[in-house]
């Protein structure tokens, strides 16, 4: 197989631990802790993904050796690799946990690819580290199908995101309680080749502050700005003061975070577990647990039954939870500015950021020019009624763009509804909202044709919904595979319908309202 070329830019300029091995501890002054993944009974690939084989520069025969496999898998290193967990704390569900830490993840180093971008390689279920606490390191089958598939959806969605190279078997098996009620049962293990740019965390700046050193923090922030954000600190040299680079940059994780969550929006994914940890520096989404798939329109929805009580990351509330995120962060980082000032700056440009992108999605989503302040409300109405008629997402806006302004009528759309007496009762206010809307179009000078076309690109035909991935990950479980790169190949493509893959557009049938892993997951995986 050929050999990846390594710049291991995060552990040769940040202090790292000067223990390695796995025995869990608290790691002070430091970012990261060496160890080296446990190797795994009969590593296998499983899936992968062709665009980010490509990134990597791994052809056919690469991606059929098994050195790719045990590589992949945790049994081997190329040269230049050097395994590491990263040392950052958090806020879960919006208490302050201390050191949490790569638990079950662990890089194998900044892979440079030829044209020079950075890509950190980090596999997830790879075995314990010092940051595993009473937990294995290791991840199953069904959670690392999900991570894998989703990952690459969300790319392919348009939506940031880190990705994911290679889904690996471990040949091993993992206990599981899936939902704490004291029933373990074995299920089959495996491991997700994960890769970003950067996997730094708003945790891990929040370590640092939590424990008073202003030092580390610092040293991180520059590395930070030095190697993920250069138009920054190249624009800083000579010019202005640190404080104000800083300032520059926490504004445009602001940005990126509000962008990010934008799209989830837009395309109706609910993270499930929005803690600070789980944040990345960089807007990404990342960390692929119980997230969900909105099907019937529902801001209250929230996948992860660990968070059922409180419903604190339900779908409806992910801007606000973001803010209140980029507020730690903001926090975290306040040892590097003389006043707070420049930090309520960035949180005020999350707000306008937010705003305007959400103003954005409801003109690309609807198909109109430009979003004026009577569409806001024109938008809302519609979120109403697709909640209290229970109608589908995806399909609604999908469905949509077919809508004869001259004649709008709600036929086109009866797809999109759950209940037929919903449907029934709903109708009349839905004609209304119709007629409302068929009329603002005929206000814009956008023709038919081209409004489709804009609101194709904006209104996915295909999402990665939770009962198919329930489906894949059955088959998969049965011993049969293929269902995993069939789906993946359908969700390259999720703006253009494709002709014969009808089902993977279909909405959630009956009995997957209620079934574990298609309406609800937990956070045991
Ligand atoms: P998460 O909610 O998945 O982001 O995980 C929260 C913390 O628990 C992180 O520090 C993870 O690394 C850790 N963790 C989760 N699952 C495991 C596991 N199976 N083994 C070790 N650590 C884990
Ligand atoms: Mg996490």
């Amino acid at each position: 197989m050929r050999a990846l070329r390594f710049d291991n830019a995060f552990l040769r300029e940040l202090p790292g631990d000067p223990e390695s091995g796995p025995r869990v501890r608290q790691v002070h002054g430091a970012l990261w802790s060496r160890v080296d993944p446990t190797p795994v009974a009969a590593p296998r690939l499983i899936a992968y993904s062709a665009e980010m084989a490509a990134a990597l520069g791994f052809d056919e025969d690469d991606l059929a050796s098994p050195d790719f496999a045990a590589v992949f898998g945790g049994n081997a290193l190329q040269p230049g690799m050097q395994p590491y967990a990263a040392n950052y704390g958090g806020h879960q569900f919006g208490h302050w946990a201390g050191q949490l830490g790569d638990g079950r993840a662990i890089s194998l180093g900044e892979a440079v690819a030829a044209d020079g971008a950075r890509w950190e390689l980090q596999l997830k279920g790879a075995g314990p580290t010092p940051y595993s606490r009473s937990a294995d390191g290791r991840a199953v089958l069904r959670s690392s199908i999900r991570e894998f598939l989703c990952s690459e959806a969300m790319h392919h969605l348009g939506v940031p995101t880190t990705r994911a190279l290679s889904l690996v078997a471990s040949g091993e098996q993992v206990e599981r309680d899936m939902f704490y009620d004291g029933h373990p049962r074995p299920e089959p293990g495996a491991i997700v080749c994960r890769a970003a740019p950067s996997f730094l965390r708003f945790g891990h700046f929040e370590l640092p502050f939590s424990r008073g050193d202003a030092a580390l923090l610092k040293q991180l922030a520059d590395f930070t700005l030095r190697r993920d954000f250069p138009h920054l600190a190249a624009r800083g040299i000579g010019a202005g003061s640190d404080e104000s680079r800083y300032g520059d940059w926490f504004a445009e994780v602001c940005e990126r975070t509000a962008a990010m969550v934008a799209h989830w929006m837009r395309v109706g994914f609910v993270h499930g577990v929005m803690n600070t940890d789980n944040m990345s520096i960089l807007g990404l989404t990342i960390d692929y647990g119980p997230y969900g798939w909105i099907d019937d329109y529902d801001p209250d929805w929230t996948p992860n039954t660990t968070d059922a009580h409180g419903r604190r990351y339900r779908f409806g509330w992910q801007p606000r939870i973001a803010h209140w995120n980029l507020m730690r962060l903001a926090q975290a980082l306040s040892p590097l500015f003389g006043s707070t000032e420049p930090l309520q700056a960035g949180l005020d440009r999350f707000a306008a950021a937010y705003t305007a992108a959400d103003r954005d999605n409801t003109a690309r989503k609807l198909g109109l020019a430009e979003c004026r302040d009577e569409d806001v409300e024109l938008i809302r109405d519609l979120h109403r009624l697709l909640h209290e008629a229970e109608v589908d997402m995806t399909i609604f806006f999908r469905r949509l763009a077919r809508l004869e302004p001259a004649a709008p009528s709600l036929d086109p759309l009866d797809e999109a509804f759950y209940d037929p007496s919903k449907r029934d009762a709903a109708a009349a206010a839905f004609q209304d909202w119709l007629r409302r809307y068929a009329a603002r179009l005929g206000e814009d000078a956008l023709d038919s044709a081209r409004r489709r076309t804009r609101m194709d690109a904006a209104n996915p035909c295909y999402v990665p919904r939770n009962y198919l991935a329930q489906q894949a990950i059955d088959r998969a479980e049965a011993g049969d595979e293929a269902g995993i790169a069939e789906w993946l190949e359908v969700m390259r493509r999720p703006y253009e319908e494709q002709p014969g893959r009808e089902a993977f557009a279909r909405k959630r049938p009956d009995w997957a309202r209620t079934r574990a892993g298609c309406s609800m997951l937990s956070c045991s995986s």
